[in-house]
Order: structure tokens, then sequence, then C-alpha cells
């Protein structure tokens, strides 16, 4: 194989990713401490300044379904806790996803569209933020054993929240479907052959935005979607787009226990944790806490879910390079074409600049997939060659029909 950059590639490589590598660093030991400190200092003034702002609001509805006034300083007051976090975060938001994307060649945004896209973003999290702390700072007052509905109510809406993911991305980015001819007829008699049942394949319009190429399964059942960039469409080779998919098609058949039973006992225990501070915090009377249900706990939950989060993250992203290899072997099975998988891997690690050897500690903390020289050894070895004669990829699903889930 050649190699995957040339020196100077892999120079301006290296260029692009040194500044990451130390704000993901500076992240780990700073972001905690940063928490720390704006629990201490801001929680008292921010919620001052709250009570002060939400005393001039007036909805009477609003006062009967909280039973209380004091509804407004509690959306206020979270308001102003991650808005303070974002605004903290904007030029560092706006160097590392505008000035570098452009000038490395990644990015074909405007400025504008750039700006657009971080206002929805803002938006959206005005809105999630509100209604969070208007709902679980409204039950929690209410009754002792909200944390359960809380839970049963939060497991559900994690489950719709999965089936909507290929609605979601709509806001940010056009989807079409991909029209009929020969590559979405291969895709789909290869997935028929698979047994992996798909509602469309999209074609992702990110082009205009963003040279990265990528392909992804979103949603699950009936609305499982194949979403190809359209750069992935113009770059990559027929059996390349086949590769790509028949590894997505990996991710399918995975084991789904993990998430199914972990994920509601995460958030119980969370919600019970959120209880304990509740009750905590109104007993030991801080910052000024006389209340079960009072929002000034916030940046306290904010701050353990944050360290919780990092000490979870090097776990599952350990389990998620698993999958990934798991997935490459299964793409090879499907297709037995392990040459295309490779030139996949490598020209996705050329347009997309992937880093081919990342620091360890990086890759330890947190990268969801193994390295794209370690992916490309383990097809090598993994590569069987097809019990007949050579195949070509575009005619292996007819005789594979043995290929299960
Ligand atoms: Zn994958």
């Amino acid at each position: 194989m050649e190699p995957l950059f040339t020196a100077i590639e892999l120079e301006q490589v290296k260029a692009y990713h040194a500044p990451i590598y130390t704000a993901a660093a500076v992240d780990l030991v700073l972001w905690p401490l940063v928490l720390i400190a704006a629990t201490r200092f801001l929680t008292r003034p921010f919620h001052r300044l709250a009570t002060r702002w939400g005393s001039r609001v007036k909805v009477p509805v609003l006062d009967r379904v909280w039973r209380g006034d004091d509804w407004a300083a509690t959306v206020i007051f979270a308001l102003l806790f991650f808005g303070f976090f974002a605004a903290l975060t904007v030029p560092i938001d706006v160097w590392f996803g505008f000035v570098r994307e452009h000038e490395f060649g990644l990015s074909r945004e405007s400025f504008g569209a750039f700006l657009l896209g971080g206002l929805k973003q803002q938006a959206i999290m005005v809105l999630s933020v509100s209604a969070l702390a208007f709902g679980l700072f409204g039950i929690a007052r209410r009754t002792t054993r909200w944390w359960w509905l809380v839970g049963l109510a939060a497991s559900l809406v994690l489950v719709v929240s999965t089936a909507l993911d290929p609605y979601r991305a709509r806001l940010y980015v056009d989807q079409t479907s991909l029209p009929e001819g020969p590559l979405r007829a291969r895709l789909t008699t290869m997935l028929e052959g698979a047994a992996i049942p798909f509602g469309d394949v999209l074609v992702v319009h990110s082009g205009e935005k963003s040279v990265r190429v990528q392909a992804a399964f979103a949603g699950t059942g009936p609305t499982r979607t194949i979403l190809l960039t359209d750069t992935l469409l113009e770059t990559m080779t027929e059996p390349e787009i086949v590769a790509a998919v028949a590894h997505e098609a990996g991710h399918v058949s995975e084991s789904r226990w993990p998430g199914r039973v972990l994920t509601p006992l995460a958030v119980f225990g969370l919600l019970g944790f959120v209880e304990w501070l509740f009750r905590r915090s109104s007993k030991r009377g801080w910052f000024g806490i006389t209340a079960r249900g009072d929002v000034r706990v916030l940046p306290i939950l904010v701050l353990s879910f944050d360290l919780v989060t990092s000490l979870i993250t090097p776990l599952s992203a350990a389990l998620s390079r698993e999958r990934e290899s798991a997935a490459d072997r299964f793409a090879l099975q499907l297709t037995h074409d392990p040459a295309s998988l490779t030139s996949l891997l490598v020209k996705l690690g050329r347009i997309n600049k992937v880093d081919p050897d990342p620091p360890r500690w990086y890759v330890l903390s947190g990268v969801s997939h193994p390295t794209i020289l370690q992916r490309v050894a383990a097809i090598q070895k993994n590569a069987t060659p097809p019990p007949t004669s050579p195949v070509k990829a575009g005619t292996v699903e007819q005789q594979e029909p043995g290929v299960t889930r």
C-alpha cells in the first residue's frame, strides 16, 4: 500500500491537529476547574440577578402550573449559567470551527452561514434549557417521587429521539433521496442479502459547507436511513461507497443491550443523584437554599455530570473502537472486497485530514475510531479470499446468501 500521506501532506495534517491536541489537553485539566470556580463564585450573583429579573415576569397561568411565582427566576438562572459558558467558548468555537477549517481547506462555508448555524444551535439550547429548568425544578418541588416519573419519561424520550435522528439532521443540512440507478440497486441488494431493513438512502448536501466525506446510518427500524454525503458520492468509486455502507451495516447488527440497559440505568442514577442533591442542599443551606427543587443546585449538577462523563468517555470510546473494528470485519464478510474498503479508508483519511498516528493519550481519552493505519492493517489480516474464484464486489451479494446479521 502506498503511504497515506506524502511528507508535505503529513506535515500539514500534523499542523492541523497540533492545536486540537493542545486544546484537548487544556480542556481535560482546565474545564473542571472552570466549572468549580463558576459554581463557587457565580451561583449567588447569578441567582440574585435571576430573582430580580424574574420578579418582573408575570404569567398567572404558569404561576398556577408551577405552584409559585419563581419559575421565571429559575429559568433565567439556568439560562445565565449555560449562557455564560456559551459566551466563554464563542471565540474558541469560531477559531476551531471556522478560521482553521478554512485555513486547511476543510470548510467551504461562508461566515454568514457559519454564524446562522451557530445561532440555530444557541436557539435550540435556549429552548431546551428553559424547558428542562421549568420541567425538572417544577416537578421536583411537587413530589419527592418526581425522579422515577421523570426517569420513565426521559427513557422514553431517548428511545423516540433515536428514531427521530434522521429528521433532526435536516435542521442543518438538506437531504434528498438517492436517485434510482446502479448504486442504489447495488446497496439495496446488499442490505436485503444481509437482512437489514431500511427506509431510504439519502444524499446529505453537506458539500457546500465542508469537503469532509461521511457515511452513516441514522434512525432505527422503519426510520432507519442510510446517509451519504454528496462529497462521498463525488470522490469515491462505486465499490468504495458500497464498502462504506457495508461498514455502517456492521453497526446495525451490533448488540443493543448495553445501550438499552445502561442508558435507563444511567438516567435513573443521575435523577436519583439530583434528588439527593435537593435534600442535601436544603438541609445544609448551600448557597442559601432552604427548600427542595431549588435551581441553585444546577451548577453542582453540571459539575458532577462533567466529572462522571470524563470518567466514562475513555471506556465508551474503547468500546466504540472495538465496534469499529467489528464493523470493518462485517463489511469484509459482506463484500469480500478488502481492496475497496482499504482504498475507501485511505481516501477518507486524505480528504478528512485524519491524523495517521494521533498521540496515545488523546486516543485513550476518547477517540471513537481506531487509527486508519490500524484499520488497514486489520483489513489485510482479516481479508480471506472468497470461497469461489475472485468475485467482483458488485456480484458478491447474490453469491453469498449465507451472510447473516
Ligand atoms: Zn463505523
